[in-house]
């Protein structure tokens, strides 16, 4: 399974190489400022499994409030942005699914942060939401567990 996707001007393109992990709709405060949108989408996938196709991202660091870095990855000439690295771990990415050519053919696993999304745009029924974050254990499928552990290691 291939997944082609690209910046909005088509300076770096890439691909996912395999289903994504998970898929979060974050509808935190910072997504929301960053992207200038009521939320982000990000699919979780191993860094292995995404492969530039053309042009080099731009790492620009955010800060967060656990303190840990936020890299986020850019086009160096649009300045879309193309994945997060949460903590820096390099080998787990969270890809913008409005980056990917057929975006509409991932839906969103959970829906986090949900204390501070739009009151105006409802969540679908029977969605799983969260106020704040969820347990992983619980709502990841046992394939994906296992996916993030061979990366991470466990207990990570
Ligand atoms: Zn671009
Ligand atoms: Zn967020």
């Amino acid at each position: 399974m291939r997944y082609p996707a690209s910046c909005f001007c088509g300076a770096v393109a890439f691909e996912l190489t395999a289903k994504p992990m998970f898929v979060h709709c974050c509808h935190c405060t910072d997504c929301q400022t960053q992207t200038g949108g009521a939320f982000a989408i990000n699919a979780i996938i191993e860094a292995k499994n995404v492969r530039l196709t053309r042009g080099k991202p731009r790492r620009v660091t955010v800060k967060t409030d656990s303190g840990r870095p936020h890299d986020i990855y850019r086009c160096p000439k649009c300045q879309t942005a193309l994945w997060s690295d949460y903590g820096r771990r390099k080998v787990m990415l969270f890809v913008r699914v409005a980056t990917l050519k057929r975006p509409h053919n991932i839906k969103p696993d959970v829906h986090i942060f949900t204390r501070s999304r739009v009151p105006w745009l409802p969540l679908p029924k029977g969605a799983r939401a969260f106020r704040v974050y969820y347990d992983m254990k619980k709502e990841w499928p046992t394939k994906s567990l296992a996916r993030r552990a061979a990366v991470l290691g466990k207990g990570r």
